[in-house]
């Protein structure tokens, strides 16, 4: 089982951080070694979206790492005191300043290997007109055909992209459920 050891000092006291498997649990935890908290660390949820105008989805060329200069949709790390769908949301105006209505779940992708997930919802653009912010380089849309596949920044991103235009061709949208290596 991957483990990560991310935690070296503890986040109360600000001693050094040991793993080891606390009392009365079945996995190892980063322990504090003088005052004894311990931290429990959990998967990360990432929101995003698919946009779409006509038969074109929108794409983001990324500005930062990692996998600047790539291609990706909409998506970034939810935060606290927002729901699945206004992450994916605020995370498309942030990257893409796109104007669009958020619709149904349409991915969700379990990454093990780097505890994450990732949700995608399907997201109608209203209008041509983006307004990248800062992690974007450019925003633009593409016909399936006119996929770049091969410089697409992540996993998830092409996996749910290749669904997508699937699910578009037979004319009805599922939720897909992943689990990626
Ligand atoms: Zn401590």
């Amino acid at each position: 089982m991957w483990i990560p050891r991310r935690i070296q000092h503890c986040r109360v006291c600000g001693a050094p951080a040991a793993y080891r498997v606390p009392a009365d649990d079945n996995r190892e935890r980063a322990v504090c070694t003088h005052c004894g908290e311990i931290h429990y660390e959990n998967p990360l949820n990432v929101v995003g979206t698919v946009p779409y105008f006509g038969e074109r989805v929108l794409l983001c060329l990324r500005n930062i790492e990692p996998r600047r200069g790539k291609w990706t949709l909409p998506a970034g790390f939810m935060e606290l005191g927002e729901t699945t769908a206004q992450g994916a949301a605020r995370e498309t105006d942030e990257e893409a300043g796109a104007h669009f209505e958020i619709e149904g779940l349409f991915s969700v992708l379990s990454v093990p290997r780097v505890g994450q997930v990732h949700l995608f919802y399907r997201a109608r653009l209203l209008n041509e007109r983006f307004d990248p912010g800062p992690e974007t380089q450019e925003a633009r849309l593409f016909t399936e055909a006119e996929i770049p596949w091969d410089d697409i920044a992540f996993r998830t991103v092409r996996e749910t992209l290749l669904r997508y235009f699937d699910d578009r061709r037979r004319g009805t949208y599922a939720v897909h459920t992943l689990d990626i290596d």
